[in-house]
């Protein structure tokens, strides 16, 4: 990845970043993943697992936007720490309890996808009736680990980006579109 403009130990100005993604488009596209996953989960029940903490405003705004019953959970996935590039070595926590369920992980990016695959796998071993992935981003680079992902809201080049829950050491996770720091 690129270098960082932005200095980890102090909040900076971030008003003069580009913006990649703006608030009416993410909310536009997440109105339609909403529609999607409804039509897709029509009569069921669905149990969605956010992956803290990056992609806790994309499933707070998702789930409003379904017209389906659901049940919100969360688990907690680290590798990133305060770096920009991934250790490899990818921790969950939870106590989650999915066998039968239709289950859905909701993420904020696929990068790597060692984080989605580690989340998937674990997942999968608790025998849901179904799992499937949503991710809000998914960076266009060499070398992913192949995943089945049902539903993506953007693709976007290799950038590192901040804010709508994405920080950077931290810090950002409130800025309401997303904006790129390199
Ligand atoms: P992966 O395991 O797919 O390489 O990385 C997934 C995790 O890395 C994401 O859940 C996110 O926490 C972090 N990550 C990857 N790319 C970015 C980025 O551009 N910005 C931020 N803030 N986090 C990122």
């Amino acid at each position: 990845m690129n270098d960082v403009n932005l200095n980890p130990e102090t909040q900076t100005d971030v008003s003069k970043l580009e913006v990649l993604i703006s608030r009416q488009q993410l909310q536009e596209r997440i109105r339609e993943l909403g529609q999607t996953i409804s039509a897709d989960y029509k009569n069921k029940e669905l149990d969605l697992v956010g992956v803290l903490k990056g992609g806790f405003i994309f499933l707070a705004d998702l789930v409003r936007e379904l017209e389906i019953p659901c049940r919100i959970h969360f688990l907690q996935a680290s590798s990133y720490q305060d770096r920009k590039t991934s250790s490899g070595v990818v921790r969950l926590s939870h106590d989650l309890q999915l066998s039968g369920k239709h289950v859905m992980v909701v993420e904020d990016i696929y990068d790597t996808g060692l984080t989605l695959q580690r989340v998937f796998e674990d997942l999968q071993s608790q025998s849901p009736a179904s799992l499937e992935i949503c991710t809000l981003l998914s960076k266009k680079i060499e070398g992913k680990v192949p995943l089945d992902v049902k539903y993506t809201g953007f693709e976007i080049e290799n950038r590192f980006v901040i804010g709508y829950g994405l920080d950077y050491a931290e810090r950002y996770r409130e800025i309401p579109d997303i904006v790129c720091m390199d």
